[in-house]
């Protein structure tokens, strides 16, 4: 199933999306104000689906909005998780964090504010903040049971389904506070959507990742490349910590970020980033 929320007639709703992408079919749903988010805890609950709260509608005619327009808590990120993503940055200022295939993966965290509509609009925080904005296409897991202390094996059981986002990082801004988590919350900067696709349609272990800039490609990985895989990463966030229905674990970007050119290919105003990823749909964002 694919899980959406999107604004119609003035007003939230919460919905499905049917399998090719283009009819809405409101649920009835409490709270639409704040997404799937209410839904997925019912249903972790054993609560059964709502039902059907309105006709059919084009998703042509609906303005989605981010299935988690503002998640209970801060999104967990996954740092340098594809090895050809690793590479293009050994010649950057991250050379010395890099990790190691026998160690710990880079966690870090951006604030439920950042989150915006699957076509909204990045505002830029200007030049005396940031002059280094880069974009990352990645896949989100939503988790859907909660647990602590998961092993990988049982991982995928708690897994609700996935997403795309855009982890928009300002580098600069990244660099010089050491750790990453003011370059990577400025309001705006994790667009996601368009919706969530239920883990029984999507593996996520098993889809492509591409990005592109103003339609060019730039990014083009595949989730089977992933240095810490999705079972690792679940059991590392949840190491001592409960993991709840609604979280969401960024899961990392493949290679082809602007801070892996020579010179950087820093996004500017007037710049469109769109983040596809097989299974689930696509995103795409002016930056203003
Ligand atoms: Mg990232």
């Amino acid at each position: 199933m694919r899980f959406a929320s999107w604004r119609w007639g003035g007003v939230d709703h919460v919905g499905l999306i049917s399998p090719d992408g283009r009819e809405a079919t409101p649920l009835a749903c409490r709270d639409a104000a704040a997404g799937v988010l209410p839904l997925i805890e019912s249903l972790a609950r054993g609560e059964p689906l709502p039902p059907a709260a309105g006709p059919r509608l084009p998703v042509s005619a609906i303005t989605l909005r981010a299935p988690l327009p503002k998640p209970r808590r801060n999104l967990f990120c996954v740092g340098r998780n594809y090895r050809a993503h690793a590479a293009e940055l050994a010649g950057t200022v991250f050379r010395d964090s890099l990790p190691k295939e026998d160690t710990w993966p880079i966690v870090f965290t951006k604030t439920p504010e950042t989150v915006i509509g699957p076509f909204d609009t990045v505002r830029l925080p200007g030049r005396a903040v940031t002059e280094q904005i880069d974009y990352e296409s990645e896949l989100a897991v939503i988790i859907g049971r909660h647990g602590r202390d998961i092993p990988r094996g049982r991982a995928m059981d708690h897994v609700f389904g996935y997403t795309v986002v855009n982890d928009v990082s300002a580098r600069d801004v990244q660099v010089r506070h050491q750790q990453w988590d003011l370059g990577k919350s400025f309001d705006t900067f994790c667009p996601m959507g368009p919706w969530i696709v239920t883990a029984d349609e999507l593996d996520g272990r098993d889809t492509r990742v591409r990005g592109y800039v103003n339609g060019e490609l730039r990014q083009d990985g595949h989730t089977r490349d992933m240095i810490f895989d999705i079972p690792t990463l679940i059991e590392t966030c949840s190491r001592g910590i409960t993991l709840l229905p609604g979280d969401v674990i960024a899961t990392g970007t493949p290679s082809g970020v602007g801070m892996g050119f020579t010179p950087p290919r820093w996004l500017r105003a007037g710049d469109v980033f769109k983040v596809q990823i097989d299974g689930i749909g696509a995103i795409e964002n002016p930056f203003r």
